[in-house]
Formats: C-alpha cells, sequence, structure tokens
C-alpha cells in the first residue's frame, strides 16, 4: 500500500512547498521509489483555467488536458513524471460534485455537510487513481489558519487516522524570519504555526524551515522542542542560487533520509544528482556567455505568470551553454514608434500565449519587426494567431485580418471553427460556457518533410500540449502559402494549422500548443532548444 506524505505551509504563504514537494519526490524516486505528487487547491474555482494570471500564475496543462495549478508544472520539471487529471483538486470541484449528487437524490433523507461528506470527498481524491505508488505526496494549497483549508485539514487528519501512523507523514512548511535590527533569527512564528496545527489535530512529523541564513544549533533546539519535533527532522532551507539547486540542498539536510528513516525502509537504489549539480554549475557559472531574448506579453510584471515559459527557455540555454537573459516587455506599452527602440539589444523575440485584446497591436508590431530583420522569432499559441494575422496584413493585404476572439467584425484569420467550416465536427469549445471547454491536453500534429520543425523534431508525428479556444483559419492557406508561409505541422486530418514558419527568415516557428509545458532541466524541448541556438547565432552579427 502507498504511503501518503502531506506537505502543509505556516507563516506566508509563496515559501516554496511546490519545489520542496517536489525535491522530495525526486529524490524518493531516484532512490528506486515509484511517485506521485497531487494539489489540493482551496478555492471556490472548479480549476484555475478561467482566472488571470495575475491572481495564480500560470494555468498548468496536463496531458489528459486539466487546466491546473501551477506546482503540477514544478511535479514534473524535477520528477519527470506526466501529472493527470486526478492529480489537482479544488474546493469548487469538490462541492460541484457533491452539490450534483445532492440534486440527483443520492442524499436523499440527510443532512449535506462539511463533516463528513465534504472531508469524505476529499479523501476520496487523495487515494483515487493509485496503482503501486510507494509514495503520493500530497501538497495542501494556502497557508495553515486560513479559513479556506481547515476541510482539507481535517481531511487529512482523519485519513491518517484511517490508514494508521506508519503509513502517513505530515510535513509543516514555515518561515524562520531573520530580524536584521537585533541581528536574530526568530523562531516564534514556526512555534505559532506548528501550535495552530496541532490544535486541529495534527502533529507534523518533519518541519521544514526557510530561512535567509543558516539556523544556529540553538533555534533548531528551540523549534525541536516547542514543536515537539525530534532534532534531526527540523530541516533548514536556505535561499538556493537557482531553483534547480533545492534537490541538492534537501539531500544535504537530511530530508529523504529522515523520510525514509520515519516509513522504516531504506533506498533501494543510489541516489544519483549529478544532472542538478550540473545544471546548477552551469547557470551559476561567472563566464557564461549571454543571450538576450524578449518575452512581449501581457502578465510579464508578474513573475509566475510565464513560470513553464521562463524554465523552457533557461533550459534551452543550458543546452546550448549560455545564460538567457529574458526582458520582459509590457505588449501594451508598445507603439510603432518605440518597437524599435526597445528591441534593441535583443537577439531573438517570443511572443507567448495570451487572452484577450489588449495589447495585440504591439505584439503584431514587434513580429512584423522581427519577420522584416530577420530576428529569431517564436509564437507560442495566441503568438502564432498574432504571427497569422501580421502576415494577412501586411503580406496578402487584408487590412481587416483579425480574431474573433477581440474583433468580431474583422476577417476572420483566426475564428472559432464553426465560423467558417460548418460541417466540422472537430473538439471544439463554444462561448456558452467557458471553463473547461477549450482544446486542451495533448493533440498529434504531422510534419511537414524538410521544413525547418522536420530537422528540428526528427520525427513525422509529435505530441503537443493544447490550450486554446481559437484556431487559424484553415480555408485561407492557399493565400499564405502563395507568399511564403509553409504550414509546417497540421493536425493528421489536415484541418487545423499547428505550426508555421517563413520561406525566408533564418528562424520564425508559431506554434499553436505549448511546447513549454514539456521541457525539462536534463533534456530542454527542441524548439526551445533551436529559439535559443539561432538567437545566439544571431547576437553574433
Ligand atoms: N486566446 C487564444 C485562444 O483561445 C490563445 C490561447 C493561448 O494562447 N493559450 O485561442
Amino acid at each position: 500500500m502507498a504511503r501518503f506524505i502531506f506537505v502543509t505551509g505556516g507563516v506566508v504563504s509563496s515559501l516554496g512547498k511546490g519545489l520542496s514537494s517536489a525535491s522530495l519526490a525526486y529524490l524518493l524516486k531516484s532512490q528506486g521509489y515509484k511517485v506521485r505528487l497531487r494539489k489540493m487547491d482551496p478555492y471556490l474555482n472548479v480549476d484555475p483555467g478561467t482566472m488571470s494570471p495575475f491572481q495564480h500564475g500560470e494555468v498548468f496543462v496536463t496531458d489528459d488536458g486539466a487546466e491546473t495549478d501551477l506546482d503540477l508544472g514544478h511535479y514534473e520539471r524535477f520528477t519527470n513524471i506526466s501529472a493527470k487529471k486526478s492529480d489537482n483538486i479544488t474546493t469548487g470541484k469538490i462541492y460541484r460534485d457533491i452539490i450534483g449528487k445532492e440534486r440527483k437524490g443520492e442524499y436523499l433523507g440527510k443532512t449535506v455537510q462539511v463533516i463528513p461528506h465534504v472531508t469524505d470527498r476529499i479523501k476520496e481524491f487523495i487515494k483515487k487513481d493509485i496503482y503501486k505508488e510507494d509514495f503520493v505526496i500530497c501538497e495542501i494549497g494556502g497557508t495553515v489558519g486560513d479559513i479556506e483549508s481547515l476541510p482539507f485539514l481535517e481531511a487529512i487528519r482523519q485519513f491518517s487516522n484511517d490508514i494508521g501512523r506508519d503509513k502517513s507523514l505530515f510535513i509543516h512548511l514555515t518561515l524562520v524570519p531573520f530580524l536584521k535590527s537585533s541581528n536574530e533569527i526568530k523562531t516564534k512564528p514556526t512555534q505559532h504555526s506548528v501550535k495552530e496545527l496541532r490544535s486541529i489535530g495534527i502533529q507534523p512529523n518533519i518541519v521544514i524551515c526557510r530561512s535567509q541564513h543558516s539556523i544556529p544549533l540553538d533555534q533548531r533546539n528551540k523549534i525541536s522542542l516547542f514543536c515537539n519535533i525530534p532534532i534531526q527532522r527540523v530541516i533548514e532551507t536556505v535561499d538556493v542560487k537557482t531553483i534547480y539547486e533545492a534537490p541538492i540542498s534537501f539531500f544535504k539536510e537530511g530530508l529523504d533520509r529522515e523520510v525514509l528513516k520515519y516509513f522504516k525502509i531504506k533506498p533501494k537504489k543510489k541516489l544519483n544528482l549529478n544532472k542538478w549539480k550540473k545544471v546548477t554549475k552551469t547557470i551559476t557559472s561567472k563566464n557564461l556567455k549571454e543571450v538576450n531574448i524578449a518575452i512581449i506579453g501581457k502578465y510579464v510584471e508578474l513573475k509566475d505568470a510565464y513560470k513553464s515559459l521562463d524554465e523552457a527557455l533557461v533550459h534551452g540555454g543550458i543546452d546550448n551553454n549560455v545564460r538567457v537573459n529574458l526582458i520582459r516587455i509590457e505588449s501594451d506599452r508598445l507603439k510603432l514608434s518605440n518597437i524599435k527602440k526597445n528591441l534593441k539589444n535583443v537577439c531573438g523575440i517570443l511572443i507567448p500565449g495570451g487572452f484577450g485584446k489588449r495589447g495585440t497591436e504591439g505584439k503584431i508590431g514587434c513580429i512584423n519587426y522581427a519577420r522584416k530583420n530577420k530576428i529569431p522569432f517564436f509564437g507560442i499559441c495566441f503568438g502564432m494567431q498574432m504571427a497569422i494575422i501580421e502576415f494577412a496584413r501586411n503580406e496578402l493585404k487584408i487590412q481587416k485580418a483579425g480574431s474573433t476572439e477581440f474583433n468580431k467584425n474583422c476577417r476572420p484569420v483566426i475564428g472559432l471553427i464553426e465560423e467558417w467550416n460548418k460541417n466540422g465536427n472537430i473538439i471544439k469549445g463554444s462561448l456558452k460556457n467557458l471553463g473547461g471547454t477549450m482544446r486542451l491536453g495533448l493533440y498529434p500534429a504531422k510534419l511537414q518533410h524538410n521544413s525547418l520543425v522536420k530537422n528540428i523534431y526528427k520525427k513525422n508525428l509529435i505530441y503537443e500540449r493544447h490550450r486554446h479556444r481559437y484556431e487559424v483559419n484553415n480555408s485561407l492557406r492557399s493565400l499564405f502559402e502563395k507568399k511564403g508561409m509553409i504550414f509546417s505541422g497540421m493536425s493528421p486530418n489536415d484541418k487545423l494549422p499547428e505550426i508555421i514558419e517563413l520561406k525566408n527568415h533564418p528562424w520564425f516557428i508559431g506554434c499553436q500548443f505549448h511546447p513549454e509545458l514539456k521541457s525539462r532541466v536534463d533534456k530542454a524541448h527542441p524548439l526551445f532548444r533551436e529559439f535559443v541556438k539561432a538567437s545566439l547565432k544571431n547576437s553574433k552579427n
């Protein structure tokens, strides 16, 4: 039977529960154990799909088409285990299920309550879809003390009782602040946070203390004493130079050792940290070459809004032995008159996924600049759609070319399939219901011979993750082709353009999917690897 590890957080949010869970998962997996990671989010949205990235950062998409919390991206990048729909639950999803059942009369005669109905449903989620896993690591979103996370904490308390202490473990992550004025490390917030957890019946077995400075023995002893945790299970995590150093640092602190000791088991295999050491060395190296790449989007001010994309560029940099400097440019601020100035020191231009009208003209202007000046260009999803609009306006001379997503009166070079394909029976969302109705998850695309992408992927058929409602209007394809655009990736039925490129350009690729979601630190996604390479080449000119 699987062992369950619950990870909670205290004192403040954004302490790195996701990274800690992902690092622990890697350490256990690398020692021969089968691991699964899950996230429970206490908010009332059914999934983050309809939330602005300003609220919760990027929406991560799984192979099986779930729109999930960005922590699932960390999990995948650290463990290389593909997350599934069943790995992310929210309060909204739980309530939707329960109320659906109630309306059907499945609770006939009963009062439906948080305890036991909501907590039972959470417990079902925790163990659902688990096969032969040795460890299931469940991260609980939010901070202990929040009203919203209470049902989750109650559920994991009950769960641990149900399956027994020898099969469950609680890890609590807290902040140990350093007070500059008194030059002191403070343990009180950690004591209070653990006290809060104990008041609802959970005694953490391990406490991870996030701190700016190493925690001296005296303070560790204090935490151990007041939190009722053996000293060797007070694990510190001091800020690392790169997130990819985290598994090394947790190993040094003995996190995996303490977990295995708790469950009275031994490693099955010798741990290998080489890939993290190599990556950390490359990223932190002082004499690494640098390349400037611009990301032009609407949400650039929030660091987490393009999390997977930022990481994929880092991976692409590592593969090329360069440091990618991300120049984040707010598309809304770009005008035709200042594009050249803003992109002066940039070797490659990337336009990421996006929604809605704001900032589109700036993006289209930048694409025009990249196309005309032969600057490597990478358009992802919305970025590819904008490249189609730019080409239609400036090369095909369709002045009113646009997307029906933000202009109902345009000539739709981008639109909903039903707008030009009367008998189209391709899976498509409609505008009636916006939650979970986009083209989501893994879809195949066939690649054209002798194309740039074929050369990059070295495959005839690829599978990539999608998250979009609108498509390139395939009925105009021949017009585009006449002017030098190549539709080098198509859906197998030839109806949906998946990748475009340009004949007379060194590196211009747009893709309808999100390749960044499948990039890994030791295996950069080929499109990112090659985009960074092309940008690097451009910097030498
Ligand atoms: N807004 C566009 C669509 O829904 C693109 C989405 C995206 O970039 N992920 O089709």
